[in-house]
């Protein structure tokens, strides 16, 4: 593939123009950032990891009838997926206390939520993604009821079937992040699941150890966060067909 256009750069991945219209490409990087960039940092061969896990896990939420925003991967650290207008919302799903649910209402990491608990945060940097409810949404026409209902339902089930999935091969899904967005089709529009998920954006904990398996080893500086990442990859069944070099760090294309 040739040289394409950069639309937008992220924190932890690049969007460039697909070749085809309707599709781009998202590049995984290995840059980790936590409290809003406050906190920055490089986990090498973080981008070919969650690239992997989380083709992975879109296109086993894609057997189970979610609607994604995932193509294929193309390699190492770029998939194809199609173009959303992205819903300016980070829809937070908790099945257990923990980081800002367990600071903001005095409940103890580790305790089990009597019934799985759906957050909705703002997406804006500047603002810090401050939390909001559906009223917020809907006033300011962030998303419509319907969109709501949608977005809701299909959390729901990513997350029964997520939590199936990772306790399969002993691991609890704590909690983790969604983003949707706007999949237009003709004259129809519907709402597919977007962005990735992969560890910088789950709590995984082992269920046996609680050892924590994502982003909150670099958050909390504990160390082997790559080992980590690796090792939910390696459960999952599916650690890169990659060779050390292949590993390092972005290459990033302008
Ligand atoms: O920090 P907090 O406890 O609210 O995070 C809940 C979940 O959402 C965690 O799994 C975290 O990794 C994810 N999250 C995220 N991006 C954010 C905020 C939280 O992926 N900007």
């Amino acid at each position: 593939m040739g040289r394409r256009r950069q639309l937008y750069e992220g924190k932890a991945k690049i969007l460039f123009e697909g070749p085809e219209p309707g599709t781009l490409v998202q590049y995984f990087k290995d840059d980790a950032s936590a409290g809003n960039g406050a906190k920055k940092g490089i986990i090498t061969g973080k981008g070919v990891l969650n690239n992997r896990i989380s083709e992975h896990l879109m296109l086993r939420l894609h057997d189970i009838g979610i609607p994604t925003h995932f193509i294929r991967r193309l390699n190492m650290r770029e998939q194809l997926i199609r173009e959303v207008e992205i819903i300016p919302l980070e829809v937070v799903v908790r099945n257990v206390a923990a980081g800002s649910l367990s600071k903001r209402l005095g409940i103890q990491e580790g305790t089990r939520l009597p019934r799985p608990i759906i957050e909705f945060y703002y997406k804006n940097d500047a603002l810090n993604d401050p939390m909001v409810s559906e009223e917020h949404i809907t006033a300011f026409g962030w998303a419509c009821p319907h969109d709501m209902e949608d977005i809701v339902a299909l959390s729901m089930r990513i997350n029964d079937f997520l939590c199936g999935l990772f306790m399969g091969i002993g691991i609890i899904l704590v909690d983790f992040k969604l983003e949707f967005g706007r999949l237009f089709e003709g004259d129809n529009m519907r709402i597919v699941l977007a962005d990735e998920i992969s560890p910088d954006n789950c709590r995984l904990w082992d269920a046996k150890t609680s050892e924590k398996l994502d982003k909150d080893r670099f958050r909390k500086d504990m160390g082997k966060v790559e080992e980590a990442y690796q090792e939910v990859a390696m459960r999952l069944g599916i650690l890169p067909e990659a060779t050390n070099s292949d590993m390092k760090g972005p290459e990033v294309m302008q």
